[in-house]
């Protein structure tokens, strides 16, 4: 059975103040009780990792970061490392956002190596992939999506089933369109049988989650799909109250 999960990605914003109000928010009413086999976490700017892992430790909020160098250690000025991360206490990296693809050029072969040194330090990789808006009206949508899978399971093989997918397709984030349930299902299925071309068992046990404008009156139809274990929330989760109205979908 595989968790369902829902990841905040607050992006470029916030305080200390603001975040700590959110937090707050957040754990106080996670503590009512949530939903059995659920994980939370939430990604947050690097500098804000230090402050929020105090506030978070003992929550039910997993801490998460937004992306990790794909180097060790070294002279890569500005670059933040697996091992910083895991000593902060993160739990959760995002690589490969469609942001940081398009805005900074990412490429497929540095994502993997991304997460290879996530997982090289217990972290968990949130990859993400997914198409262009004139790549789905051309038909191209899951040949994009395809590749771009493929080029994990290459760098990572079997340890792909430690890592989460999330299928966001770049026209729905930050956009308020959202893709309907069942055309996020297709692409869901379409990635887990691609991966069973490669394995059964990463395909059956690996988390596919969605991203792309969910709110918390889009949430519960994307997650009663089969193939969709979860959600990437970028806008949303700056709003506590959505955020937790997500969680509870
Ligand atoms: C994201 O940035 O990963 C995202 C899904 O953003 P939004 O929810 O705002 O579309």
């Amino acid at each position: 059975m595989r968790a369902l999960t829902v990841i905040g990605n607050w992006k470029m914003n916030g305080s200390v103040r603001s975040n700590r109000d959110w937090m707050h928010l957040v754990i106080e009413d996670m503590q009512q009780g949530m939903p059995a086999g659920r994980r939370f976490g939430v990604c947050v700017p690097f500098p804000y990792l230090q402050d929020c892992s105090a506030h978070l430790a003992g929550s039910q909020l997993l801490l998460g970061a937004q992306d990790v160098s794909a180097y060790a250690s070294g002279a890569y000025t500005g670059e933040v490392s697996a091992s910083m991360l895991e000593e902060m206490g993160v739990r959760f990296v995002i690589v490969g956002h469609s942001e940081r693809r398009m805005q900074y050029g990412e490429a497929n072969e540095s994502i993997a190596l991304k997460a290879e040194q996530a997982l090289d330090h217990e972290l968990i990789p949130i990859i993400c992939v997914g198409e262009t808006a004139d790549e789905r009206n051309s038909g191209r949508a899951v040949e994009v999506v395809r590749r771009q899978v493929a080029s994990q399971v290459s760098t990572l093989q079997d340890r792909l089933v430690d890592c989460l997918i999330a299928y966001e397709p770049i026209w729905a984030i930050g956009t308020g369109k959202v893709a309907s349930a069942q055309m996020a299902q297709d692409m869901h299925q379409a990635i887990r049988l691609q991966l069973a071309e490669f394995d059964d068992d990463v395909a059956s046990h690996i988390g596919i989650i969605y991203g792309g404008s969910v709110r918390a009156d889009n949430a519960t139809e994307l997650f009663a799909m089969p193939d969709i274990d979860g959600a990437l929330v970028g806008g949303a989760s700056l709003d506590a109250k959505e955020f937790l109205a997500i969680c509870r979908s």
